[in-house]
């Protein structure tokens, strides 16, 4: 299927691995992980970095897993920095101290996105399956020490909504320029632990009018939520839309319009270092699969708001309905809403146990 011309990134996701220490119930990455190697080298990295930066990306977020457990981190932002590219660094803090952090940023490194699980540190070590809080409100604190801007990302769910308070209040301890509330995405692990981590509506109202009385404080940091999926009635326009902005490189080259991707039966999506990353992003079939608006079915097709929303998520719609290519279940007006209110229903119950991400291959 050709849809329409490839637009101009601007954001690359490296992917550098699937390899973490820790163990979240709700990590995004694919189930299958472990049996996943990282297929990369730093000269590949390189060249994709490169190229990224010819295609018009102007910022790369080096992800995971955990990117900290590539032995080569320090030389890789080092490549993404001298292609010109804002160096931005996603990581959990696992492995990193103020002195690996200090080569990181003489090396390039601009920023740095710290995820925390909770407030409460008996809380936050459960949900990563292993005993990491302290460690990383010492990395942000070193962080902050070495002067590079630090954002908070904590993945909201029903073990930790009711502390949103005490998340901003840590937020303004560590000095973050930013938090990011994320209220859960339901891929890979998570869509494993729907029922343990999905909210109810009650515990979001809460939070919500716990995030408007810390805006209205008027102080920093900046702070990020939006209605999770689930019960916002319309879905979000995932990564700004299907191969429009952002460009994802998985730990084994598969170049993806986002990270749940990989999980979407019969797309053929290619991969670097065998083809130029121009290629992978501009003619790769599941690229164009669901690029602009020529696919959409019905309701999206006549709906005023598929310029907005471009019918959601694929993976979502896949997961929930089966098939990629039908409304995203999210939306009130899709024909498969039912299964999202469904979900609703089942959050009001007493929750399942968590299980925790899979173990991990070793290098
Ligand atoms: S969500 Fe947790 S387990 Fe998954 S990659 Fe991030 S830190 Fe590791
Ligand atoms: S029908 Fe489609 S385009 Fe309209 S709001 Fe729902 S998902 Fe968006």
């Amino acid at each position: 299927m050709k849809g329409e011309a490839a637009p101009r990134p601007w954001n690359l996701v490296a992917e550098l691995t699937y390899r973490c220490p820790l163990r979240c119930a709700y990590c995004s990455n694919p189930l299958d992980h472990a049996s996943r190697r990282d297929a990369l080298s730093t000269e590949d990295w390189a060249r994709v970095f490169r190229e990224a930066a010819l295609l018009g990306c102007v910022h790369v977020g080096l992800t995971g897993g955990e990117p900290a457990a590539r032995r080569d981190l320090a030389a890789l932002v080092a490549a993404a920095a001298e292609a010109g590219l804002y160096v931005h660094l996603v990581t959990s803090g696992a492995g990193l101290d103020a002195a690996a952090l200090e080569r990181l940023r003489d090396a390039g490194l601009r920023s740095v996105q710290l995820s925390l699980q909770d407030a409460d540190e008996a809380e936050a070590d459960a949900m990563a399956g292993t005993e990491a809080h302290a460690a990383k409100l010492a990395f942000a604190a070193a962080v902050r020490a070495s002067e590079l801007p630090l954002v908070l990302n904590v993945v909201l769910q029903r073990r930790n909504l009711d502390r949103v308070p005490e998340i901003v209040a840590l937020a303004r301890r560590l000095d973050a320029e930013r938090l990011e509330l994320a209220n859960v995405q339901l891929h890979g692990w998570a869509l494993a632990n729907r029922d343990a981590l999905l909210p109810t509506r009650a515990q979001l109202e809460r939070a919500s009018e716990a995030v408007r009385a810390a805006r209205r404080e008027g102080r920093r940091p900046e702070i990020l939520f939006v209605l999770p999926d689930y019960y916002a009635d319309r879905p979000k326009p995932c990564m700004g839309g299907w191969g429009r902005k952002t460009l994802v490189v998985t730990p084994e080259g598969r170049v993806l319009p986002c990270h749940a991707a990989a999980s979407l039966p019969a797309l053929e999506f290619w991969s670097v270092p065998g083809r130029a990353l121009r290629a992978c992003w501009e003619d790769a079939p599941g690229m164009n699969a669901f690029r602009g608006e020529g696919w959409l079915p019905e309701p999206c097709r006549s709906c005023p708001e598929r310029g907005r929303d471009f019918g959601g998520c694929r993976c979502q719609a896949f997961a929930l309905a089966g098939d990629a290519a039908v409304t995203d279940p999210a939306c009130v007006l899709a024909p498969r809403h039912d299964v999202v209110l469904d979900a609703r229903r089942a959050a009001e119950r007493e929750p399942p146990p968590l299980r925790l991400r899979g173990r991990q291959a070793q290098p």
